[in-house]
């Protein structure tokens, strides 16, 4: 593929690293291709014989160990192979299996947590979220197992799986007679780019019976890093079908505000760390209220995240933020709970239909 051995002789470390730094150089200027200026990354990683093995196949698959993590810590670096690198290879290697395992025992779960409010008191949506009890790990949490679902593949159909479960779930609690909201997924950019994923929701829709407009994706920013024409194609094509989209996490990437315009998408959300000391910190407070405004002035709906404080709440009320969502009024919980503690509560069921 695109990966190259280098097999040095009788050098030191200091030698080997004067001569990878002339291998990064050249990657610094851009390639033309036609009339293409093109820049192409390098990531390297290096084993030394006899410390790091003493075989060929093991030094070179701890070379390859050293470059992943290089690949992690940012692209166009390098790195020595050092055992710590190969205990976090190790524990991947077991949380992959585990996880590979997982889907087909049970072990996954959905939680929910509700999207409030705040002006009418009412329960507007609902938010989605993975739980994993692994039987042999124990608790493990999304934000380390879903980075690694998307690294392997296995988000495709991990994702699939999430998609239909709450979307199921969703029309089950409409058909009870609860009062329908959407439900919110969270949705990986592995996902997004995949060439199926439209149809695969569009599938999942009619599996389901759920009406789109009872469905909202949630995407991060980072979407806009990759070719603008093919996602504003396929943000087109949900939208289309009546699905809405949420920007999540909104102010944490590095992206033009230019892309706002041009994306057809309905919400934004806050990220939660601009959310936490709002009431201490004057700079979070500033950018919170910038989003707001940015948001009402593109017509785009806005909802806070990680709201924990009525001073918080507070806050964001009287700068016209009125959707909120947080541990003020409930953390993610399971299908039952989150049945008997808001749709019970918050719209009673209208007659009881079966269909
Ligand atoms: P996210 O989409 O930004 O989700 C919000 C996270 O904040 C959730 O963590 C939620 O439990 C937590 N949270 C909600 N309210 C509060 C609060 O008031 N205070 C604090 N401190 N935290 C709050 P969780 O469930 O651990 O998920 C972490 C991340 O993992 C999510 O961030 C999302 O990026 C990812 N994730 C979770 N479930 C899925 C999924 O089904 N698919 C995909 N692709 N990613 C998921
Ligand atoms: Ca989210
Ligand atoms: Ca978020």
């Amino acid at each position: 593929g695109d990966e190259f051995t280098f097999i040095l002789s009788s050098v030191t470390k200091d030698e080997t690293t004067i001569f990878v730094k002339r291998l990064l150089n050249i990657f610094k200027k851009s390639f033309t291709l036609k009339d293409h200026e093109l820049f192409v990354t390098s990531s390297l990683g290096i084993s030394m014989y006899p410390t790091d093995g003493e075989h060929p196949d093991v030094l070179i698959k701890n070379a390859d160990i050293a470059m992943y993590s290089s690949k992690e810590s940012g692209r166009n670096s390098y790195s020595f192979f050092t055992q710590e690198m190969n205990d976090d290879y190790q524990k991947k290697m077991v949380l992959e299996k585990a996880l590979r395992k997982a889907i087909h025992s049970n072990e996954l779960k959905i939680v929910y947590q509700p999207k409030m409010n705040i002006e009418t008191n009412n329960i507007i949506g609902m938010e989605a979220l993975l739980r994993w009890e692994s039987s042999d790990l124990g608790m493990i949490s999304p934000a380390e197992f879903i980075p690694l679902a998307e690294e392997t593949g296995i988000i495709l159909p991990l994702g699939e799986w999430i998609l239909k479960t709450a979307c199921l779930q969703n029309k089950r609690w409409q058909d009870m007679g609860y009062t329908p909201i959407p439900v919110s997924v969270n949705i990986s950019l592995r996902q997004f780019y995949d060439g199926n994923f439209v149809e695969s929701v569009m599938n999942i829709l009619k599996e389901t019976n759920l009406d789109a407009q009872y469905l909202d994706l949630e995407i991060t920013e980072s979407i806009s890093s990759a070719n603008i024409n093919s996602v504003i194609s396929t943000l087109n094509e949900l939208k289309a079908m009546g699905i809405s989209i949420s920007i999540d996490d909104f102010g944490t990437g590095y992206s033009s505000l230019s892309y706002l315009k041009k994306f057809p998408i309905n919400n934004l959300k806050i990220d939660r760390s601009f959310v936490r000391d709002i009431t201490s910190n004057s700079e979070n407070r500033a950018i919170v209220k910038t989003i707001i405004s940015m948001a009402n002035n593109l017509n785009l709906d806005v909802i806070a995240e990680g709201v924990e404080t009525e001073e918080e709440l507070k806050f964001l009320k009287s700068n016209g933020c009125i959707v909120v969502q947080g541990y003020l009024f409930s953390p993610p919980i399971s299908d039952e709970e989150f049945e008997r503690t808001f749709l019970k509560q918050h719209n009673e069921p209208a007659k009881t239909k079966y269909k």
